[in-house]
């Protein structure tokens, strides 16, 4: 005898004891719903994060807030800021700007043996800073 198709409670037509319509459609559902949490949670982990750092990185692109990040934690175990491509401005000789990508770098300031990141500028910011530039 060959299988019917019986219509389920929920107004589908299939084969089985269960609507694999429905069950399937719970399946993507939780699953979305898992995504969703997991994405907030880690959408709040990130917000949380720049509670950590010394300077205000939130404004900037992830990429930039994650090399910042990098260079900040590596200028606290040696101070060589031309491992990282940095400079002594030429009218502070106080301050360093250390490239992070193309278009931002960051400023610290020279402390003596170490260096405190002051603010991390794109490069428009930057030209704008620049005294007489
Ligand atoms: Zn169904």
């Amino acid at each position: 005898m060959p299988k019917r198709k019986k219509t389920f409670p929920c107004g589908h037509k299939g084969y089985g004891q269960i609507c694999h319509r429905c069950t399937h459609n719970q399946v993507v559902e939780r699953v979305s719903l898992q995504n969703q949490t997991a994405k907030r949670q880690a959408k709040q982990a990130w917000l949380a994060s720049f509670e950590q750092d010394p300077i205000d990185l939130s404004m900037l692109p992830k990429h930039v807030v994650l090399k910042a990040r990098q260079i900040i934690a590596e200028l606290q175990h040696h101070c060589n800021y031309t491992d990282f491509g940095g400079k002594r401005l030429r009218h502070d000789r106080f301050i360093i700007s250390i490239p992070i990508t193309r278009h931002y770098r960051m400023l610290c300031r020279d402390c003596g043996n170490i260096l405190v990141p002051q603010a991390v500028l794109s490069h428009e910011d930057y030209n704008v800073c620049k005294p007489g530039g």
